[in-house]
């Protein structure tokens, strides 16, 4: 039977790769167990010693796109589970760029070694890469020194005032007025200029710095909430919606913070809306979800952002405590050209009206866009059609004119 992760039989004597051959995959080995043995130059075999079922083989092949550097042959029926070069590649992308770094100068020296206890002149012979050349050209490539100074310089960017805000707009299509607006975080660089955050949320992420940076989104949400009823008491109704990580989440006074924060800035907690993705939900679902519904307790609406793109299981709508649906800008973007996609968007609309969640639709950009959504009955959107993400002087100069104040006699 076909299934996603591919699982593959080998007979006892089979050889599973072979040394020198380009290898595509590594295995897990599941059951069995196998033998490794490398052929030297001058012909003799090496017993690198037998493996089994939790080990993983060929992983070496998968990292760097070397040829395999060992022979490994079945002992016993073996049953291993694929894990292909793009799944791997995958992972990698994703990672920290210094984990990525280091694993790859680990195996740079393993295969140095190997090569080493081929011949001692090893350095000389032709076509061989001198292993610190190699090192180097890695970590150029994957701009790690370029990621650490950034992460570095992070560490200072909220204590020196470069964070900022900027504010994008939630409308509703039918009657034209903003409903709410999304904060989106800026870093005003000394040199570079504006870094936008998907190049800096991921560092300040890992080095879990985002955790401060958060903290000082919501603050800085708060007080403009407050400007903002300062001179348009009418906008109670108006709600800030605020991206949180997984890091975030896995802070463990979160909800405490967060109620501290809200609650000294005298702002009604369900003027806030957390953004969290999918992906979250996935993590550790227990306490996430725990976490969730404190935050709902004390007023706060969750929304799931970029629906549609995790790995989600639709069952996760009813276990977790979710208000809004954010439909991913790449549905949006594709529901014309691609009946699929319609299809799709169409199924949000109607899971979302039969479970009483609200959906917002990202990413319109152009009239039709927006027509259509309307169409579908998805009556909120945002997107660069309507206004990009503008400063707070900017976005309070908008509402005056979207949402103007009620003439009162
Ligand atoms: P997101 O939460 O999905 O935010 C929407 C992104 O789409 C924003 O990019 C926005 O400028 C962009 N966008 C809005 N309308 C359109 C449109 O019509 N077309 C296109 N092509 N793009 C549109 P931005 O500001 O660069 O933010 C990128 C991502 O960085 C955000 O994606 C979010 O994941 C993350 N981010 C931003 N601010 C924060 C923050 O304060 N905390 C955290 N944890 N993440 C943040
Ligand atoms: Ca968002
Ligand atoms: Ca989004």
């Amino acid at each position: 039977m076909d299934t996603p992760k591919a699982e593959k039989i080998f007979k006892a004597g089979e050889i599973i790769m072979s040394q020198g051959e380009l290898g595509a995959c590594a295995y897990f080995i599941q059951e069995g167990r196998v033998k490794i043995v490398l052929e030297k130059s001058d012909g003799n075999l090496l017993d690198m010693g037998t493996r089994g079922p939790g080990s993983i083989i060929g992983e070496m092949a998968i990292v760097d796109n070397q040829p395999r550097s060992a022979t490994i042959q079945a002992l016993e029926p073996c049953k291993l589970l694929e894990i292909t070069k793009e799944d791997f590649a995958r992972s990698v992308k994703g990672a920290n760029p210094i984990v990525r770094l280091i694993s790859q100068v680990i195996l740079m020296r393993y295969r140095d070694i190997l090569r080493r206890s081929e011949t001692l002149t090893m350095d000389d012979a032709p076509g061989i890469v001198s292993p610190e050349k190699s090192e180097r050209e890695y970590a150029e490539q994957i701009n790690v020194v370029e990621s650490i100074k950034l992460a570095n310089e992070f560490k200072v960017a909220i204590a020196r005032g470069q964070l900022f805000l900027h504010y994008q707009p939630i409308y509703s299509i039918s009657t034209g007025r903003i409903l709410g607006v999304e904060a989106l975080m800026r870093w005003q660089h000394p040199e570079r200029g504006i870094v936008p955050p998907d190049d800096f949320i991921p560092l300040a992420e890992d080095s879990g710095l985002i955790i401060e940076a958060s903290r000082w989104a919501l603050r800085e949400v708060c007080a403009m909430l407050t400007r903002l009823d300062a001179i348009r008491p009418d906008l109670q109704g108006l709600y800030v919606s605020i991206n949180m990580s997984a890091t975030d989440f896995e802070e463990r006074n979160f909800v405490d913070k967060f109620n501290e924060i809200v609650t000294e800035s005298g702002i009604a907690a369900e003027r806030i809306h957390i953004e969290i993705t999918e992906r979250l939900l996935l993590k550790q679902p227990t306490d996430v979800k725990s976490t969730l519904d404190r935050c709902r307790e004390l007023g706060a609406k969750i929304v799931i952002d970029d629906f549609g793109t995790g790995y989600s299981s639709l069952s996760y709508l009813h276990r977790y405590p979710i208000d809004t649906l954010k439909i991913d800008r790449s549905f949006v973007s594709d529901m014309r050209n691609d009946k699929s996609v319609l299809g799709l968007v169409k199924s949000i609309v109607t899971i979302s009206e039969n479970m009483e969640i609200d959906i917002i639709a990202e990413g319109v950009e152009v009239v039709e866009e927006a027509n259509l959504l309307s169409q579908l009955h998805c009556d909120t959107a945002q997107g660069f059609y309507f206004s990009r993400p503008i400063a707070e002087p900017a976005i309070f100069e908008l509402l005056k004119q979207s949402n103007p104040k009620s003439s009162t006699s």
